[in-house]
């Protein structure tokens, strides 16, 4: 199965995001082999195996703002720094830095707009900050990327809810009971 190229800004991000990913029994990926797709866009395609099923899926991503440019493919570190940095200030209860750093994360020129942990976390901020527009916007995304996480589906119901989307909100509360039933108790998110 291979979806749409997803947006990376560096190499590193690639496995970052298939960490971040389950196969649908539930088991996490491992990495069988990378080839570079000539495009357009140039696509680095990351071949992977679910370590508990075995089912081969395909990751491809769209490298376009970085290939060939050897000065941006280490800009990952950068964004990593900024993530750590905006958990920090999110465990101290440093509101606006943490939000500061994690849109610094997802920048979609500078970070990775693709980060669902970073998404993750900014959303269910803003819901904290009761700011439930901005919520619903990050955790939409965060689900979009991670679709089999039931924590992002139960704080986008929460944001559903805060934002006068009651079905929308019975429907990710749904999705985050069957995730839950099929995967066993919610592992923590992140
Ligand atoms: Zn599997």
């Amino acid at each position: 199965m291979v979806d749409t190229p997803i947006k990376a800004n560096s190499t590193r991000f690639e496995y970052i995001y298939i960490a971040s990913q389950r196969c649908e029994c539930g088991g996490r990926y491992a990495f069988l082999k990378q080839s570079l797709l000539t495009g357009p866009p140039p696509t680095d395609r990351l071949d992977c195996r679910c370590q508990q099923c075995g089912r081969e899926r395909a990751f491809d991503f769209d490298i376009s703002s970085f290939f060939g440019q050897l000065d941006k493919y280490g800009r990952f570190e950068e964004t990593d720094r900024a993530f750590r940095k905006a958990l920090e200030h999110l465990k101290a209860g440093k509101w606006t830095d943490a939000e500061q750093g994690f849109l610094r994360v997802i920048d979609p020129d500078e970070g990775e707009p693709n980060f669902g942990l970073a998404l993750f976390y900014l959303g269910g901020l803003y819901l904290n900050l009761n700011q439930p527009d901005r919520a619903y916007e990050y955790l939409a995304r965060a689900a979009d990327i991670q679709p089999l996480e039931p924590a992002c589906h139960q704080l986008l119901a929460f944001a559903c809810q805060s934002t006068g989307r009651p079905d929308e909100a019975r429907r990710h509360l749904t999705t985050m009971l069957k995730l839950e039933k099929r995967f066993g108790p919610a592992e923590e998110h992140g």
